[in-house]
């Protein structure tokens, strides 16, 4: 049994995050996509709704036999990697500039724990310029973003930001 724990802020998912389960199902028997929770970050949508639009689009993505769990950590994401058992952490790459923070990031996860791999699984041509931040920026200044987020996402962005 392969567990692995994706881990991000999900604020929200893009077609770019369910690529890389997409993929990552066919190395994997689970995959725990943890979303990080930031005490001082203000996030577009809270933890709950984040978990709630992941529950939603998660059955649209081709999982076959791997299972997909949704779940929130506070904290240090290796630390929580060794609780849950996981064998590895998967995290996308999209340029140079997430390939420099993400070595940093996982020599410093080595160091703590050997035993967990992290696995890099490059960003689809289609979505290597798509970001949650970029995502929420656009549709803020009144630009599309259909195509890359869910159409689910689409309409809670609406439903958001008409509340404001
Ligand atoms: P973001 O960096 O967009 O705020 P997250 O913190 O939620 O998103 O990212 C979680 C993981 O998903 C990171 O490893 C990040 O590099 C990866 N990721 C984010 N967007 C994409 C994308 N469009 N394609 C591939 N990987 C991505």
């Amino acid at each position: 049994m392969r567990r692995a724990i994706y881990p991000g802020s999900f604020d929200p998912v893009t077609n770019g995050h369910l690529d890389i389960i997409e993929r990552g199902c066919k190395l994997f028997d689970e995959i725990i996509i943890a979303i990080l929770v930031h005490p001082d970050k203000q996030p577009l949508f809270t933890v709950n709704e984040r978990r709630e639009i992941l529950e939603e689009v998660l059955p649209e993505i081709k999982s076959r036999d791997c299972a997909l769990r949704v779940d929130s950590f506070q904290g240090l994401l290796i630390k929580y990697a060794v609780e849950q058992q996981a064998d590895a952490i998967v995290r996308g790459i999209r340029a140079i500039s997430d390939y420099e923070y993400e070595l940093q990031m996982t020599l410093m996860n080595r160091r703590q724990e050997p035993r967990i791999e992290t696995v890099f699984m490059m960003a689809a041509e289609a979505y290597s310029y798509v970001s949650s931040r970029l995502v929420k920026e656009v549709y803020d200044l009144g630009g599309t973003i259909e195509g890359l987020v869910p159409p689910s996402v689409e309409e809670r962005m609406r439903e958001k930001f008409r509340k404001g």
